[in-house]
């Protein structure tokens, strides 16, 4: 197992009424923003609990934070926020609200550009104030992480940037989980929720082994928890109990927990952020398309991990070396399909054409030695993006 240090001082207040704690949870004398994104929350009723919990605090509102949050929205909250006074935030929705509250807690504090944060990847992020979340959207962890990933439009380089940070300061002080306030979500989201925690799982536990036993089975338990229940909650959106181990299991995939004294990737989701920066798909149709092909494509460098996982999560221990393996892939791919989120670049309308900006886009971010073994270079995402298509 290799060094490490865990920290995470998220508190989570889990399962249903839990929303109506958030009255002992923020400081009574706070004056909350509460931030959300477009109109799911207040059509089921989420943003009217919230509102009757904090009681006789003085709340103002910042809506239209947009999926794959951008800094020109969020900037505005950041003045909102200086003009009024405001000390503490409230983040209702999904990892993109999630996302855009940890960027404008740090920036409320920032020394010049906002943006330097992103450039700098938090390093700079000295301080933030402080915030809790209320999930809507099982997917992304970032209820109980210390990452956040902002786009922007309008950069000096004239490219559309999608850039992340972390900071320990930006953990959430708190994070209610109610299940319940997960059935509204539309099969499209409950199978990106899906295909993302997967796909954070597997950049922390498919690396190279380092005898982290206990870590490679809380990963291994967690993925055949979400290829148990991932199809049952498309069927069932408003099953309780699918919910709340979905929500816990996406929680879990992305808390620091499993990455914790491991080698972790992140190769596939790096170049999936160029994708969405460029062509717009959602977070996890990048995953589906790029992680199948990456698995493929360094199958020697991973080859012990593969053979574990083809054995321990897809009880597939006859064949070849090489029989498994692909087994193994083509089973992660057919997961993915089987939820209807596309796993080709084709599926989404995009050509080998968009190939030499997506390099571009990586080249320009410092991307060029991704993954455990820093072996991604643009050659092999080259390849990786030509097999995809
Ligand atoms: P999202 O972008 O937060 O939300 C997607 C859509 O789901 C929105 O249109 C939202 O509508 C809707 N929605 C949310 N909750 C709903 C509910 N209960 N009922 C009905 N609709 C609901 O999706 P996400 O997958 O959670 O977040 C994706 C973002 O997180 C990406 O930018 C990705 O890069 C980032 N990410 C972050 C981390 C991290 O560790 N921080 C990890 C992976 C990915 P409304 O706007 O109307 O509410
Ligand atoms: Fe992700």
């Amino acid at each position: 197992m290799l060094n490490f240090d865990f920290y995470n001082p998220t508190r989570i207040a889990f399962g249903k009424g839990k929303v109506a704690e958030i009255d002992k949870l923020v400081p009574a004398e706070a004056r909350v923003l509460i931030v959300y994104g477009g109109s799911s929350a207040k059509k089921n009723g989420t943003l009217d609990e919230v509102k009757a919990a904090l009681g006789g605090r003085y709340v103002e509102e910042f809506s239209g934070v947009e999926p794959n949050p951008t800094y020109e929205t969020l900037i505005k909250a950041v003045a909102q926020i200086k003009a009024n006074r405001l000390d503490y935030l409230l983040a209702v929705g999904g990892g993109s609200v999630i996302d855009g509250t940890k960027f404008v807690a740090a920036a409320v504090y920032a020394e010049g550009d906002p943006w330097e944060i992103l450039l700098q990847r938090g390093a700079n992020v000295k301080q933030a104030m402080p915030y809790g979340t209320v999930l809507t959207l099982p997917a992304t962890g970032s209820e109980m992480n210390d990452g956040s990933v902002i786009s922007r439009t309008e950069t000096a380089s004239g490219l559309h940037d999608k850039l992340y940070f972390t900071s320990e300061h930006v953990f959430p002080q708190f994070s209610v989980l109610d299940p319940t306030k997960t059935y509204t979500l539309p099969p499209r989201q409950l199978a990106n929720g899906v295909v993302d925690a997967y796909t954070h799982i597997m950049e922390q536990y498919l690396t190279y082994p380092v005898e982290a036993r206990v870590q490679d089975r809380f990963a291994e338990g967690l993925l055949q928890t979400l290829i148990e229940i991932g199809p049952k909650i498309l069927q069932n959106p408003q099953d309780y109990d699918l919910q709340a181990n979905f929500m816990w299991v996406a929680t879990l995939a992305l808390n620091g927990l499993i990455g914790s004294g491991v080698p972790s990737d992140w190769a596939t989701h790096m170049i999936g952020h160029e994708i969405t920066a460029l062509h717009g798909l959602d977070h996890a149709q990048t995953l589906a398309i790029i992680l199948p092909t990456m698995l493929s494509l360094r199958r020697d460098a991973k080859r012990a991990k593969l053979l574990q996982y083809a054995e321990r999560v897809w009880h597939i221990s006859e064949g070849t070396e090489d029989a498994r393996i692909e087994a193994a892939i083509q089973n992660t791919r057919a997961f993915f399909e089987s939820l209807s989120v596309p796993t080709r670049l084709s599926a989404y309308n995009i050509s080998a054409d968009a190939i030499p900006a997506l390099l571009a886009q990586l080249e320009s971010h410092g991307m060029v030695k991704l993954g455990e073994h820093q072996d991604v270079t643009l050659d092999k995402s080259r390849e990786v993006l030509e097999a995809s298509i």
